[in-house]
């Protein structure tokens, strides 16, 4: 899975520096992988594997990691594809109309759990709407553990530690510092 990840560039390893200002010696970027259909079909049929007996009416990403896993694991599971949206940038709602009923079964999916807050979002919006939510699925959790109190299967677990420039060990090393974004855009 992570060969797959390192191959299209959603997965780097170098010393990067976050939007956070902390630094990294990993960055995820999986819109990198979802430019390559054939690539995104296979990772996601792995993880639909995980959730088809489970009678999956609704796959509901936060976008806009969640968009596109959402649409492939809907269609992998026959069930319909929605995603929240950040509204003033706190909560996450059901927009352009998208419905989700009382006593549906939900799957909630994102690319990448970092802190899970967007996910935890959307468990709430579809728990409000009195649906069900049968777990959360994602490509690569990173959080090194977060609980949502549901199944979570994700097919990469990594623990990816973050550190201050002033506790950096790759700054010690003398390694230099990258900004993910231009590493991607200078790659060939
Ligand atoms: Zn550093």
């Amino acid at each position: 899975m992570l060969e797959i990840l390192e191959k299209t560039g959603a997965y780097l390893k170098g010393h990067f520096l976050l939007t956070s200002g902390l630094h990294s010696g990993q960055f995820f970027q999986c819109a990198q992988l979802m430019q390559y259909p054939e690539p995104t079909a296979l990772l996601c049929s792995e993880l639909a594997s995980h959730w088809d007996a489970d009678k999956v009416d609704a796959v509901v990403g936060p976008a806009t990691g969640g968009i596109l896993l959402a649409y492939e694991l809907a269609r992998l599971l026959e069930a319909r594809a929605l995603y929240a949206e950040p509204v003033e940038g706190k909560v996450m709602e059901l927009k352009r109309g998208f419905k989700i009923r009382p006593g549906e079964r939900a799957l909630v999916v994102d690319d990448v759990i970092t802190t899970g807050g967007s996910v935890k979002k959307v468990i709430d919006v579809v728990r409000e709407r009195g649906a069900e939510v049968l777990g959360v699925g994602a490509l690569v959790d990173r959080s090194g553990g977060v609980s949502f109190g549901v199944r979570l299967t994700a097919l990469v677990s990594v623990e990816v530690p973050n550190f201050s420039a002033e506790e950096c060990p790759l700054c010690k090393k003398g390694l230099p510092l990258e900004d993910p974004d231009e590493r991607l855009a200078s790659a060939t």
